[in-house]
C-alpha cells in the first residue's frame, strides 16, 4: 500500500506485567516491546482484556477491535479460538483481536450484555459496530469487519 497511514496505533496490556502500551501498528515489524518490563508485545494473536484495561484499549486503538467474550469451560469457544488465532495473525496491524474471559470480568460482561458465549463484538473508535453470538466461520468474521468500513483499496 502506498497510502500514508496516519494515526494507526493500538493500545494493549502487556501479557506479562499488564502495563498498557501504545503500539505503532505501522512498525510492528520492529518487534514492539513493553515500555515497562521490556518483554515483546505480540500482536499476531489475541490479547487479553479485562474490566480494568478494556477502556484504555478501546480509547487508544485506531483500528477496528474484535473482542471475543469466552469462558474456559465453553466448548464452542474452543472451536472459535483457532479461527480467531488465524484471523489475528493474518490481519495483524489492521485489526486488533482481544479476548475477554467472561467469568473473570463480570463488569464488562454485564456492561456489554454478553449473554451467550462465544460472543464477538466489533468496535470502531470505541463504539460497538457489530456483534455475533455463537461460533462463526472465518468468512463471516471477515464480513463483520467489512461491514464496519471504510476499507481502503488493496
Ligand atoms: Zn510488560
Amino acid at each position: 500500500m502506498s497510502v500514508t497511514e496516519v494515526g494507526k496505533h493500538a493500545t494493549v496490556a502487556c501479557p506479562f506485567c499488564a502495563t498498557l502500551n501504545r503500539v505503532d501498528l505501522t512498525r510492528i515489524a520492529d518487534r514492539p516491546k513493553c515500555g515497562s518490563c521490556g518483554r515483546p508485545i505480540l500482536l499476531d494473536r489475541p490479547i487479553a482484556v479485562t474490566d480494568a484495561t478494556l477502556d484504555g484499549v478501546l480509547k487508544g486503538t485506531d483500528v477496528p477491535v474484535v473482542m471475543d467474550g469466552y469462558a474456559d469451560w465453553c466448548g464452542p469457544c474452543k472451536i472459535m479460538a483457532p479461527i480467531l488465532d488465524d484471523f489475528a495473525r493474518q490481519r495483524q496491524g489492521d485489526v486488533l483481536v482481544v479476548k475477554l474471559d467472561t467469568d473473570r470480568n463480570p463488569a464488562t460482561t454485564r456492561r456489554f450484555n454478553i449473554r451467550a458465549i462465544p460472543t464477538l463484538i466489533v468496535f470502531r473508535h470505541g463504539s460497538e459496530m457489530a456483534r455475533r453470538a455463537g461460533v462463526i466461520r472465518r468468512q463471516e468474521l471477515d464480513a463483520m469487519l467489512g461491514s464496519v468500513g471504510p476499507v481502503g483499496p488493496s
